[in-house]
């Protein structure tokens, strides 16, 4: 508005002067809309300038000194009611922002509790299945390889009647703990039932599954899962490799039946499925 007041009220001044001052007043626009104390002192500093150039005898003539009061008491006006409208505007975005995040980081809450099993911290049987049937497709697709270990402690009821459940928690927390240290960052642990888990095992052929499984029967034999009570137990570990056209129910069940072997020659030991 400046600009225009003073293109029209002087042919002399410069059009490119008049673009520069068109950029001046989008600039101070932004500031004046968002700190109206700004604009109420810039305002009062103009008009104290200007009276002050005029008590020394010059100054701007009439004409420029009313465009510009009529500009400066528009912009007293009309400024306030859209400062607040700006200003509550930029306060809900923020706010806006503020809950999406609060949203997303609530979903990776939800998304890692229903993927997690909340006695040990692994995953759960949901969380096993999608990664079994995402590793049997890759395989049937590229030709990879995965296997799964099926693990089931020996006599664990035995630790319940002796020891109390709780003592039995505490022995399946520190069964996993001990169980996930050897394993690889791209290997998965998933507890399936209540004593039985079950180790994913992808790029692995049968013969590195099966030194993965005997590595950790010894680790679990070795010492005890609990000191104090002190809570020894040993785990029967059945084997089992993708074959092609194998489903992951069908590489669980093979793992479950070697399991089953493990257990009815002796336990504490390790079982390859067929195949
Ligand atoms: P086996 O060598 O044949 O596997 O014998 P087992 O006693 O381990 O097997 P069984 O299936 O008879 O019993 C499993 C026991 O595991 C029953 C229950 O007391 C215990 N159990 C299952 N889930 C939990 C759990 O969440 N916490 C505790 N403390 N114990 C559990
Ligand atoms: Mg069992
Ligand atoms: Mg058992």
């Amino acid at each position: 508005m400046l600009p225009v007041f003073l293109m029209g009220l002087d042919a002399t001044l410069d059009a490119r002067l008049a673009a520069v001052l068109c950029g001046v007043v989008a600039v101070t626009v932004g500031v004046y809309i968002t700190s109206l104390p700004a604009m109420r002192l810039q305002i009062g500093g103009t008009w104290l300038g200007l009276a002050v150039s005029v008590l020394l005898g010059g100054g701007p003539d009439g004409a420029i000194l009313f465009g510009l009061a009529v500009m400066h008491l528009l912009t007293l006006v009309l400024l306030p009611g859209i400062s607040l409208r700006v200003v509550d505007g930029i306060r809900l975005q923020q706010a806006n922002a503020q809950l999406a995040e609060q949203l997303r980081l609530h979903l990776q809450t939800v998304e890692e509790e229903a993927a997690t099993d909340p006695l040990t911290g692994v995953l759960n049987r949901r969380a096993l299945d999608r990664l079994l049937a995402r590793e049997t497709d890759r395989c049937e697709a590229q030709g990879g390889m995965v296997s799964v270990l099926a693990l089931d402690l020996d006599h664990f009821k035995a630790v319940n009647d002796t020891h109390g459940h709780a003592v039995g928690d505490e022995a399946l927390r520190a069964f996993a703990r001990r169980i996930r240290g050897p394993l690889r960052q791209s290997d998965h642990l998933a507890r399936v039932g209540g004593e039985e888990f079950i180790v994913l095992l992808p790029g692995a052929p049968l013969s590195n599954a099966h030194e993965i499984a005997e590595r950790l029967r010894a680790i679990v034999a070795e010492a005890p899962l609990v000191d104090v009570p002190r809570v020894a137990v040993t785990v029967s570990i059945g084997v089992a490799a993708f074959r092609p056209g194998d489903g992951g129910t069908d590489l669980l069940a093979r793992a479950d039946a070697a399991a089953y072997e493990a257990k009815r020659s002796g336990r504490d030991r390790v079982v390859l499925a067929e195949g």
